[in-house]
């Protein structure tokens, strides 16, 4: 049972250019873990934890102002929805229509389209230890069907697990999948290529140039893919394999072990320098593990640090992009009346 008790604190954090007032939360434990929320794209700015010998870093990218969220971000920390990731050609058929969303991302939809769930401000409450925020995504916004509610919790305990749980229904059948996007570096500057890293996956769907998967599911096993067992992130990132020389790194998605609904352990990260573990565990059948490889120093956020190449990477727990186009996937349908559960925590410790 969780008998931690979190303190939680509320504060201005600036204005959208609609002039909507934007909230800062801060959530803290008794074992030197903070986390920071704001309700603008429910993004998570700040995530501090100690190193091995206590002291505390924040190991996620972000900015320090609202004004960066809003003017120039990559998705940083933010929930990501109606549809986390790709849908070919912004083009899916359900029920034997066809809907056409925004084309975002070369000749593809990305991240639920022009102004997606990151870009949106929610409903804020605190709860017990965490907060949680609501989104009504009205019928047709950015051409999906349906009235979706949806709802987020993000909550703190004192094992230094982040949980956040999602949920959603809707009143016309759609498609959805939600995720989280926040960029992690264990050691709270410089690279990832260090990080060892362990992905609980045996297979992933290669994609075409596009970043859309083809279909296929393939095998890990004797590719830059395999991360069954520990392996650095830099080991193979500038290797042949067609698969990581098309996403310039990893921008894949791993097909988890596991039942699809249970929480099982998907990833583990491991900075072995600061001494930093983090564990992601999901319900979700799939993870994009992205090396940052789009960032390219142009990019300057918190405490004016330029965001460099693989100065962070991804654990989008979701499932699989382009599934509304995949038949042969999970299925990513939400029929008016049942409802969407997920659950996704990361775990930090040390060695
Ligand atoms: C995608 C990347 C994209 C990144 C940020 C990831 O989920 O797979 O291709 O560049 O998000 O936009």
């Amino acid at each position: 049972m969780n008998t931690s008790t979190v303190g939680i604190n509320c504060e201005p954090f600036g204005t959208t250019l609609d002039g909507e007032e934007v909230q800062l939360f801060s959530l803290e434990n008794d074992c030197g873990m903070r986390l920071k929320i704001i309700n603008y794209g429910g993004i998570i700015t700040n995530i501090d934890v100690p190193d091995r010998r206590g002291t505390i870093d924040d190991v996620v990218l972000g900015h320090d102002t609202l004004e960066g969220y809003l003017t120039r971000s990559r998705y940083f920390g933010a929930l990501i929805g109606r549809y986390a990731n790709r849908i070919a050609k912004g083009r899916f058929v359900l029920n034997g229509v066809e809907y056409s969303l925004a084309i975002n991302n070369g000749a593809n939809h990305l991240h639920g389209g022009l102004k997606g769930f990151d870009k949106v401000l929610w409903e804020a409450c605190e709860i017990d230890n965490g907060i949680h925020l609501s989104y009504l995504s009205k019928d047709g916004e950015e051409n999906y069907p349906g009235n979706l509610n949806a709802s987020v919790t993000y909550s703190l305990n004192d094992a230094n697990e982040l949980r956040i749980e999602y949920f959603a229904t809707t009143d016309k059948d759609t498609v959805i999948n939600l995720t989280n996007h926040s960029y992690f570096n264990l050691a709270g500057a410089g690279t990832i290529l260090d990080h060892e890293l362990t992905i609980y996956a045996d297979a992933f769907t290669p994609v075409d140039t596009g970043l859309i998967p083809t279909g296929e599911i393939r095998s890990v096993s004797g590719t830059p893919m395999d991360f069954t067992s520990t392996t650095a992130i830099g080991a193979h990132i500038d290797s042949e394999y067609e698969q990581v020389r098309i996403a310039g790194g990893y921008d894949h998605n791993f097909v988890l072990r596991g039942e699809l609904g249970e929480l099982r352990t998907a990833a583990t990260l491991h900075d072995p320098k600061s001494g930093r573990v983090m564990e992601v565990a999901t319900t979700q059948p799939g993870m994009q593990f992205y090396s940052g490889n789009f960032l390219d120093g142009s990019l300057v956020g918190k405490g004016g640090r330029a965001y460099e190449k693989h100065s962070a990477c991804c654990f989008e727990t979701q499932h699989f992009p382009d599934s509304p186009n995949h038949p042969s996937f999970p299925s990513t349908v939400l029929r008016a009346g049942e409802e969407y559960r997920q659950t996704t925590v990361f775990r930090f410790s040390v060695t």
